[in-house]
């Protein structure tokens, strides 16, 4: 076990991230092609009002900036900017794609490829490039990343993608006003007891929104049977007691 990279927790052996931490990149990653769509149809089809700030009569020397403007960015097709240098990659403005492609890049330059020569000697070298199966919109190097995330996670630059694809994914979130659906689970927290479990579209682990405790699936569904079962036995002798009392 060592230290993840983004939080206090610690991460499974050869990986930067802890499971939670893995769990965000996971989510983030399944919930981009949603939010990208949102984008596209609020503000790029016609007929959709842009939103735009009021131009005069509030005493600014410059009319404030189209919000469609740095939509338009992040739904360019963008070039993705040089890899390995983090400086470039917090710019809010790296489309979408570019961002996407980008670190795929990276991913794939270290990522082990081997090849055999004509006399059948095994080399290995980077990847030169990263290339999705199924074309290159935004929901195939989303399913890219998927796939390359067990290997990802066991980057040093992990940690950057997990920050910079959270600011991506909560800057998509301001502007499209949509989180993942939640779902509230019926069993209550088992580190507070508060009834603040939920599910989450897109997440492994079920969280508590009181105390911030994580359960994975298994362990909610045990933790839920052994409370139904305690909720079972109270109401066996309430009317136990019930019974004593008539
Ligand atoms: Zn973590
Ligand atoms: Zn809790």
């Amino acid at each position: 076990m060592t230290a993840c990279a983004v939080c206090p927790r610690t991460a499974p052996d050869g990986q930067r991230l802890c499971l939670l931490c893995a769990d965000d990149v996971r989510g983030w990653l399944a919930e981009l092609p949603g939010q990208a769509e949102l984008l596209a149809a609020e503000f790029l089809t016609p007929g959709a009002a842009p939103r735009q700030g009021r131009i005069g009569g509030t005493g600014r020397a410059h009319s404030p900036v189209p919000v469609d403007l740095r939509v338009l960015v992040l739904l360019a097709p963008g070039h993705p900017g040089p890899v390995g240098d983090p400086a470039d990659d917090t710019d809010p403005s790296v489309p979408i794609h570019a961002f996407l492609a980008g670190w795929a890049g990276h991913i794939a330059y270290t990522y082990p490829a081997v090849h055999r020569d004509p006399h059948g000697t095994a080399h290995t070298q980077p990847c030169e490039q990263a290339w999705p199966a199924k074309g290159r919109t935004i929901t195939a190097w989303c399913t890219w990343h998927t796939a390359y995330l067990p290997y990802t996670l066991t980057l040093p630059a992990a940690a950057g993608l997990h920050e910079q694809l959270g600011d991506l994914v909560h800057r998509l979130r301001g502007l499209t006003h949509t989180e993942p659906r939640a779902h509230p689970r019926a069993a209550p927290c088992p580190q507070c007891d508060s009834f603040a479990l939920l599910r989450t579209d897109g997440r492994w682990h079920i969280h508590c929104t009181d105390c911030g405790h994580n359960l994975t699936p298994d362990d909610y569904d045990q933790h839920a049977d052994a409370y139904r079962h305690t909720l079972q036995e109270k109401t066996a002798s309430m009317f136990e007691l019930d019974k004593i009392a008539t």
